[in-house]
């Protein structure tokens, strides 16, 4: 199986604080990879770094095998790598297809957006798409009015839009009601397997991680402890220490 993202000897420091210590990882191309560890192990500044957010300090993140750590965010999301927040962001006061179509990108809008006019088979598309998430029939409500369970799963419909070919999330189950995971992970899973999306998912539900991911790698302190498959993961006694130790 080939790499999509590559990450090698990637460090970095906010003032005093090693966020990040000489991480090296691959996310193969297909898969579904899980990354995990205790609240402030630096899962979150990793997925910053490879997106673009800011730059490392050093190492190098690669991906399709050219090199993207020097890169700006919308330069690394054209190439179709695309991620979504612990933090849902989207435009609580618009509705649902508005939110869809302000997340389609530029190149897929030609002249028609200059008067105001979505093609056809841009908004065929998002409705098909608010469909797979289960919100079309409330397409047309303000994202805001949706629970936050909702707007996650509109968040996931906004990301889906750009056809991304890798999808980092982070903690995409985090502060859902437990009847809705179950659908979030069912969805999860059919965009990776039906659309052929390969995903890399920050989760902090253990359960969901070991259901979801086929590899996963764990952080500690800013460095790798650990990877393998659920089950070794699972069995790890370094990752079952660092989990007690942070409680
Ligand atoms: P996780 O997502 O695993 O909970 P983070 O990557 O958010 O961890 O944080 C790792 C460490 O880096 C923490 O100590 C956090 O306080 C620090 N950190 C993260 N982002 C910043 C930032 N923008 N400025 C300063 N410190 C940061
Ligand atoms: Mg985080």
């Amino acid at each position: 199986m080939t790499n999509l993202i590559e990450i090698s000897g990637v460090s970095k420091r906010f003032g005093g604080v090693i966020a990040n210590s000489q991480i090296s990882l691959n996310v193969p191309e297909g898969g579904i990879t899980g990354l995990i560890g205790p609240n402030g192990s630096g899962k979150t500044t990793l997925f910053n770094s490879v997106v673009g957010y800011h730059p490392i300090d050093e190492g190098s993140i690669t991906f399709e095998g050219q090199e993207i750590s020097r890169m700006r965010v919308p330069q690394i999301a054209r190439l179709g790598l695309l991620r979504t927040f612990q933090q849902t962001r989207i435009y609580g006061k618009m509705n649902c297809m508005d939110n869809m179509m302000i997340s389609v990108p530029q190149r897929r809008m030609p002249l028609a957006r200059m008067f105001s006019k979505f093609p056809a088979e841009v908004i065929d598309r998002a409705e098909a798409i608010l469909e797979f998430v289960g919100l079309y029939q409330k397409r047309m409500l303000p994202a805001g009015s949706l629970s936050f369970g909702q707007q996650k799963l509109l968040e996931f419909a906004m990301a889906l839009i750009n056809e991304p070919k890798v999808l980092l999330l982070d903690e995409p189950t985090a502060g859902i009601n437990p009847t809705l995971i179950n659908g979030l992970i069912d969805r999860l899973r059919r965009a990776n397997e039906d659309f052929g999306i390969t995903l890399f998912v920050i989760e902090h539900n253990m359960r969901v991680i070991m259901n979801l991911a086929d590899n996963i790698y764990c952080l500690a302190h800013g460095e790798m402890l650990a990877h393998g498959t659920p089950e070794e993961i699972q069995n790890d006694q370094r990752v079952v220490d660092a989990y007690l130790g942070a409680h």
